[in-house]
């Protein structure tokens, strides 16, 4: 019987260059939510199940939503879902994620999506969140660019650098959520609601 090993998954995304967390932005995650016995979860962005069977083997009472919208990666999540015997943790949805509507409410949302869209993923999810909950964003530091001087030269890449820092900017500024931000893997933004009082 062929086993499919954790390193396998971080070999594929880097032969198809498909971007899933770094490794010490996958490690601070998963202590993360060992130590704070977070057992429900929802991810935006699962490509090919990498975060999602991570966090999922933290603990087996934990159980993980993740939404992807490209075929290709929803499938070859699904393989590895079922690969890794954690069927049951993971619910695997094919959609956009703006077109999903869910009535649960997380300990965890964890935003690693289309980067462009982070305002829009977080106004419409928050709602999800408990109330002692958190969202986590990853690729706040976007390969480091969000912080260089330099010019950079594509203007897709600076559009996208434009938007995270408005996202950044969105945390910084929310009323309703006060964000801690590490520098940590592609750099992460950890938001929990303030308190009412
Ligand atoms: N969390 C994954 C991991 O670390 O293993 C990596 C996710 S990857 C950075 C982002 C994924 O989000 C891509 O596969 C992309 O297709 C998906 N995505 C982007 N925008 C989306 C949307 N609006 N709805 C659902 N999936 C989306």
């Amino acid at each position: 019987m062929v086993r499919v090993r954790i390193e396998d998954l971080e070999e594929y995304a880097k032969k198809y260059n498909i971007p899933i967390m770094l490794p010490d932005g996958i490690a601070y995650l998963t202590d993360y939510i060992k130590k704070n016995q977070v057992k429900t979860i929802l991810e935006i962005g699962s490509a090919i199940g990498y975060s999602a069977i991570k966090m999922a083997l933290v603990d087996p009472k934990i159980h993980v939503t993740t939404i992807e919208r490209d075929q290709e990666r929803y499938k070859l999540a699904c393989q590895n879902i079922r690969e890794f015997g954690v069927e049951q943790q993971i619910t695997i949805l094919y959609a956009d994620a703006f077109d999903v509507e869910l009535a649960e409410q997380y300990d965890l949302i964890f935003i690693d999506a289309a980067k462009s869209q982070y305002i829009k993923f977080f106004e419409k999810f928050k709602k999800n969140l408990k109330e002692e909950g958190t969202i986590i964003s990853d690729n706040l530091e976007f390969h480091g660019l969000v912080h260089t001087k330099e010019k950079i030269e594509s203007r897709n890449v600076r559009q996208l650098v434009r938007k995270i820092n408005a996202y950044i900017t969105f945390l910084e500024e929310n009323k309703e959520f006060t964000t801690t931000f590490l520098p940590i893997g592609d750099g992460i933004g950890i938001s929990r609601k303030k308190s009412q009082d």
